[in-house]
This record gives structure tokens, sequence and C-alpha cells, in this order.
């Protein structure tokens, strides 16, 4: 039984906690699943919303939350496939199915694009109407924490690191930015069977993280010029993959210049300075290929769910903090002010 009201956390302000509320269960369309949320991830763009305004809007109050997992609670009049109690993630990107991106299989960048939790009502709250589509089934042995976190920050690495820059078993890579995408790029790097995962970073907590997922090199770029550091742990070749997760003119032409031969640098951060890189002379001898990465794919996201089910990618630890949905603003503080140095921060329900 589905009740006809259920909390919410809202936004209204920047730097306003957010409220909770007693909403409406948002009513099904024909195509529209309800789910009743178990897990929701935070990430860097409720930040940014919260606290700073960066990533406005277009419409408040609107409940947060763009990293869901739950199980189904209801499903609308057309739906199929899909029953009471099913465990799901939920592909965070709303897609049309019929623009010309969402046909040539770019749903991640679909023309009539909005995302759950910023265009359109999130999943910080007890239930979230969404189409079926966007339903990713989730094995029993995933949390739904888990489950949760995948739906954006490891699709988007994942989407960056072995879609887009392709990279192959035996290769090295270098990845510029160890926040939640980045960290979580080093573990893809070592399951698609990199040969050497260097980090640049420069804090020393993340680098300690990174490290403790498996990354062969960390360089904290204040203490040592991490082009050269590249360079030399690469005996002067370079990488053939760089990624960048910070969006920053700096780092990108980092990038650029620590690639070998015929390297790609994966470009994933969001910034708004333009890129500035090597001169042509150099980018074209060398071969660069430079490649921008945007969110991921429901695909991605079911690859992923495979992954975490069958024990090849190990996301337990990157959870390093739950709250209920009653603190979701303490969760929020822990996030922006790096209190305790999370990973990833879960509300759960
Ligand atoms: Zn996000
Ligand atoms: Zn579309």
């Amino acid at each position: 039984m589905t009740p006809t009201n259920m909390r919410a956390a809202r936004f209204r302000e920047v730097n306003e906690p957010l409220q909770l509320e007693d909403v409406p269960v948002p009513g099904l369309q024909e195509d529209e699943v309800l789910v009743q949320v178990k897990a929701v991830g935070l990430c860097g763009s409720d930040v940014h919303i919260v606290f700073e305004g960066v990533t406005p809007t277009p419409f408040t109050p609107i409940t947060l939350g763009h990293e869901p997992s739950g199980v189904v609670a209801a499903t609308g009049a057309r739906v199929e496939g899909w029953e009471e109690g099913d465990r799901v993630a939920v592909t965070p990107l709303l897609f049309c199915s019929s623009c010309r991106n969402c046909i040539t299989g770019h749903t991640n960048v679909c023309l009539e694009r909005r995302i759950l939790g910023i265009q359109a009502n999130g999943a910080l709250a007890e239930y979230l109407a969404v189409p079926a589509k966007n339903l990713v089934r989730l094995p029993e042995n995933v949390p739904f924490t888990v489950g949760a976190v995948i739906t954006d920050a490891v699709a988007t690495p994942f989407q960056a690191i072995a879609e887009r820059a392709a990279l192959r078993a035996g290769e090295t890579v270098a990845i510029f930015g160890a926040g939640g995408l980045g960290l979580h790029a080093v573990q893809i790097s070592r399951l698609l069977g990199a040969q050497k995962v260097i980090v640049v970073d420069p804090r020393e907590g993340q680098l300690e993280r990174a490290a403790g997922m498996g990354a062969d090199l960390t360089i904290d770029p204040q203490q040592t010029p991490p082009v050269e550091a590249i360079q030399e742990a690469t005996g002067g070749l370079g990488v053939d993959v760089a990624a960048e997760f910070v969006g920053l003119q700096e780092t990108i032409a980092q990038c650029v210049e620590s690639v070998a031969m015929g390297g790609r640098v994966v470009v994933a951060g969001l910034g708004a300075d333009p890129i500035n890189i090597v001169p042509p002379t150099e980018f074209v001898r060398k071969g660069i290929s430079l490649l921008g990465s945007y969110g991921f794919t429901k695909r991605n996201i079911e690859q992923l769910v495979q992954l975490a089910a069958s024990g090849r990618l190990n996301l337990e630890e990157s959870i390093t903090h739950t709250f209920p949905l009653e603190e979701v603003n303490m969760a929020l503080e822990y996030l922006h002010e790096k209190i305790e140095n999370p990973i990833r921060i879960a509300v759960t329900l």
C-alpha cells in the first residue's frame, strides 16, 4: 500500500538547509514506475547547488538527489517486466529515446535531457516516479548504497576511461584529480588491466586513498612537477591515456603534455575556461586525441552493476559515510567541508 504523502528533502535557496517537507507521493504516468527509495548517493553537484548555486536548478522548491536505488512500489498501466519489490538502481538522466542523439545511442546527451534532482524532482524522498526505461535491475548481493553510487559517481569515470579513452590491458594511465570520480577511475583502470596507474592531486589524503585503491604512483603537483614525474615513471614515453576529472585549463594542458605518441586525453571535468593546450605542431606530430566525456548511458550502469555483482569491482569501501534522510543536511555538510575525508556519502531510507 503506497501512502499518499511522503517526506522529501527540498531545496529552496542557496546556502539554506534543505527542508524536510511533507509532500504528496508523485502520481504515475502510464510508462512510469514508483520507486521506494532506499539509498541516494550525494555528489559534488549537490554541494554546488546547495552551497554555491553553481549548478542552478531552473525551478524551486525542488527535491534534490540524483543517485538513487530502491525497490519498485507500483507500476504504471503500460509498464511490463517490473514488479513490486524488484530491487533497482535508477539512471538519473531522463532521456526521450527519439531525438537524434538518443537514436544514435548517446542518451547521455539527449537533446531533451533532464536530470533528476536538478531539472526534475529527485530522489531525496521516500518515493520517486521515473520512466520504467530508467530502471536497472539490482541483484540481491549488490547493496542499495552501491547501486546508488554506481548511477553517477562510478558510471561517469567508467564512460570516460572504458568507452571514450578505450583503455586497454597493458596500457599506462594518468588520472588528474582524485575526488570521487578520479578514485573510481583508479579502480576501473585496474579492472581494465592498466599496467601502471598514476594519480595527480594536491590533496595528501586523496593521494593516500588513491594508493589504497591501487594507484602505483601518486604525485602531489605542489611538490613535484607532474608532467616530468609522469615522463620519468614511463621511461620518458608518457602515458597512453591521461584522464582529467578537474575541469581546469592547467590540468587539461598537463594531461596533453603527459601522453605518449598517439596518446588519448579524456576530459570529464567541467569548467568555464577555454581549453588551452600545446601548439598544433606538437599536438599533430604526436597524434594526440583529445576527447570529451559527459555523463554515462544506462548501459554503463548495467555493466557496472554486473561488475559489482560478480565481485570484480568492489565499491563497498567507496561509501565511507551513510546518513539517514533526517540528517541529510549533516551529510551535505560532511561533503562540503570534507569532514573525515569522505569518498562517497549515501543517504539511506
Ligand atoms: Zn552527480
Ligand atoms: Zn533524446
